[in-house]
């Protein structure tokens, strides 16, 4: 995993994909703040929970993967597969649900997408998720071993598809017909709303096709991220990013601007 990590952030310096609007440590120190944040909130909180109830959902036999006429090995397969499909409607609902969305604005708010954007979701997300995770754990029969490896693989997703690094078109192509890719998820951090409406996708790229929420046209590299109500440096302060979440909805409608499409 550490190895990943820091192929990726070689490549994001080597063959950036994306024209970078806040450059500098600031940007990165913040997002590792809001994702150690959440880190500490996630162990306090969601660990000690979900530990308990996977070890419960395996001794007791519960979920629908055991019920799978299937060798053990592929019935955790068939675990992590809907354990991906069931995150990708969590997502959906992250952008739909209005309480919900002022949890997730705060990781669409980053001006830049890079690997350190794949950590910075805020701890209230995290903590609203906790009963959407113990339903997915329960209802597909999630044991402690499958649930780790699915949090691992998610993770290394994640922080692949939120980077800034520029695959040659044809591989990135060919690999999105498979998993979520950094142009794809580009997408997803667009200002415009109907290209954040699509691809919310996290693992398996599969979800989008399936549910035609999928916007498959890759070329399309020169996305402006992030929110069109939060451009100006001032919006996107450690301060703001944190309290965002608790202010009311309309609060920076009125100023709503928006950046160029910086040139290619
Ligand atoms: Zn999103």
């Amino acid at each position: 995993m550490i190895a990943g990590i820091a192929a990726l952030l070689l490549l994001e310096r080597l063959r950036p994909l994306r024209h970078t609007v806040e450059p500098g440590p600031a940007r990165i120190a913040r997002n590792l703040a809001i994702g150690a944040i959440t880190a500490a909130t996630v162990s306090a909180a969601e660990r000690p929970i979900v530990t308990r109830l996977s070890k419960l959902t395996e001794t007791r036999n519960w979920g629908i993967a055991s019920r799978l006429p299937l060798p053990p090995a592929l019935q955790r397969a068939a675990a992590i597969i809907l354990m991906d499909y069931t995150l990708y409607w969590w997502h959906v609902l992250l952008h739909r649900v209005p309480p919900l969305w002022r949890m997730h604005e705060p990781h669409h708010i980053d001006r830049d997408l890079d690997t350190s954007t794949g950590v910075r979701f805020h701890f209230t997300e995290f903590l609203a998720s906790i009963p959407w995770r113990c339903a997915q754990i329960v209802v597909i029969g999630v044991g402690p071993r499958t649930l780790a490896l699915w949090q691992t693989l998610t993770l290394a997703e994640v922080l692949f598809h939120h980077s800034n690094v520029r695959l040659p078109l044809a591989l990135e192509r060919w690999l999105a017909h498979l998993v979520v890719t950094p142009r794809m998820h580009g997408i997803h951090h667009s200002v415009e709303r109907p290209e954040r409406d699509s691809n919310f996708s996290s693992g398996l790229s599969l979800w989008d096709r399936m549910h035609d929420t999928s916007w498959p046209d890759l070329r399309h590299d020169d996305v402006v991220i992030g929110m069109p109500t939060h451009q100006r440096p001032r919006d996107v302060s450690l301060g703001k990013t944190l309290a965002l979440p608790f202010e009311s909805p309309q609060r920076d409608r009125h100023h709503a601007i928006r950046r160029r499409v910086p040139a290619a």
